[in-house]
């Protein structure tokens, strides 16, 4: 079946051809690991891992490459300010290296917890030092860089185009609208490669311009190149990246090799909180931890990024997630009750499958429209009929989803006894029988489990 990708570089949705059939290579921008990655973040990867699960559904092998950037991505996001790890370092009194790897382990805790595939490759800007410097000699060689007293720059001029991905005109755009730090620059547009280290800087690595450091852009470049070649298919991120970094990627790798890296552009929206933006300063910033601690299956915030296309804003509420929580319970709830239907389906009804089967198949291939494949999902969920057959349906249908439709939900593995002395206790609790209430606490207690009184009601919980 056709697959449609709705692709930044010609702005359009267009019917996806691989460069091999053999396997499909993907670069994806990864984490700069110098803070707690928030559920924004989440969001990103939420995209990233339904494009190859459903490019797996579609029969693809998935070659997947996800840098993590350990040095180089400066506060601006552009050539200013100082490298965000030595501040965070700073901050938390550690090491950039200590600093890198606490938050890369949560990060991967993260992807754990959200059921995200790990990318087949996943690399670290600081193992990369000598790839990245043998690129931007070859960029100095070439003509495409210059050196300065504080950097080695980026020479846009020398391009045919520059931007390609955004639609903004330099010539248009205010001349000061940038502050430039380095004086020597050429244009405002040019990028640093490599940044020449100040004295006591924590990072740096000896190279023909002194002790130095690399750029932020110049990492994916170089590691997409070494792990995936000059050119493969899907370079993917997060919508923030198109007028800088990936521009910038682009512009690097044009000098190098004379090609776009990858054919197909793809970047997700930004996640909002309360219809805003996520700000320390607003006191909104969440994390997964957060939705854990609240109680929630982490899970239920992949089906709630799944309410909204990848292309749009999703806002997020406790509300929208309290609401997909009750989704995921009945989603499990339906699959179980499949799973151990025995109702014999008859040619209608495997007729009837089919269409919702390859309705969803096409909701996903239309540039991963979820919602609209969630729908086919709720209807294969509520068929008539319970049977095995259904459940299985609904089991390949998670091979994309990821939302562990199998995993039986709480209410179900508490056997009968335990829910009818919870009854009982909350029937004591209703008439005010204090004394009884404790004493069937305290059985349920001695039977392995615990009631907690929520706001819901009672919370049974296995000790
Ligand atoms: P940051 O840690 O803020 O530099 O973000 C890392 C990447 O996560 C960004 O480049 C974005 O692509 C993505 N990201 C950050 N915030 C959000 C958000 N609110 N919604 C979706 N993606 C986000
Ligand atoms: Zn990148």
């Amino acid at each position: 079946m056709e697959i449609y990708l709705s692709n930044t570089l010609s702005k359009q949705k267009e019917l996806f051809k691989p460069i091999s059939e053999e396997e499909i290579k993907i670069y994806s921008c990864g984490p700069t690991v110098y803070k707690d990655a928030t559920i924004g973040n989440m969001r990103t990867n939420i995209f990233q891992d339904v494009l190859r699960r459903m490019l797996e559904y579609n029969g693809y092998k998935i070659k997947q490459v996800m840098n993590i950037t350990d040095v180089g991505h400066l506060v601006s996001d552009g050539d200013e300010g100082e490298d965000k790890m030595i501040k965070s370092a700073r901050e938390q009194h550690k090491s950039p290296l200590e600093i890198a790897k606490h938050y890369t382990e949560l990060y991967f805790q993260d992807l754990e917890d959200l059921n995200i595939q790990m990318p087949e490759i996943i690399c670290k800007a600081t193992d990369h030092i000598q790839d990245m410097l043998e690129y931007v000699k070859e960029l100095m060689e070439k003509g495409y860089a210059y050196e300065t007293s504080t950097a080695i720059y980026f020479d846009i001029s020398k391009l045919d185009k520059y931007p390609i991905l955004s639609n903004h005109n330099l010539e248009e755009q205010k001349a000061g609208a940038r502050v430039e730090i380095d004086k020597e620059k050429r244009s405002p547009y040019d990028f640093a490669l490599w940044i020449k280290a100040p004295q006591n800087h924590l990072m740096k690595w000896d190279s023909p311009w002194g002790p130095s450091y690399p750029g932020w852009h110049i990492e994916c470049s170089a590691m997409g190149q070494k792990y995936l070649g000059e050119q493969f298919d899907i370079h993917t991120g997060g919508i923030d990246l198109i007028p800088t970094h990936h521009e910038n990627e682009i512009a690097q790798s044009k000098g190098k090799c004379g090609k776009i890296p990858a054919n197909y552009w793809i970047h997700g929206e930004y996640l909002l909180i309360n219809g805003g933006k996520m700000s320390k300063s607003l006191g909104n910033v969440y994390l997964l931890k957060d939705i854990k601690e609240k109680g929630y299956d982490p899970l239920v915030y992949k089906l709630f990024c799944y309410s909204c296309h990848y292309k749009n804003k999703l806002n997020f509420t406790w509300e929208g997630i309290e609401a997909t929580s009750k989704s995921l319970e009945r989603l499990r709830n339906s699959y179980q009750t499949h799973l151990n239907g025995e109702e014999i389906l008859d040619e209608g009804d495997k007729q009837q499958l089919l269409e919702l089967e390859n309705n969803f198949h096409k909701a996903i291939n239309d540039d991963m429209n979820m919602p609209l494949a969630l729908s086919f999902v709720w209807e294969v969920a509520k068929f008539a009929k319970k049977s095995k057959d259904v459940a299985k349906i609904l089991a390949k249908f998670d091979t994309v989803l990821g939302i562990k439709i199998d995993k039986e939900e709480k209410s179900q593995e508490i056997p009968q006894e335990i829910l009818n002395l919870v009854e009982e206790r909350q029937k004591a609790r209703n008439e005010k029988d204090w004394e009884k209430s404790d004493i069937l606490r305290d059985k349920i207690q001695k039977l392995g489990y615990e009631v907690k009184d929520t706001k819901e009601g009672a919370e049974i919980i296995k000790i």
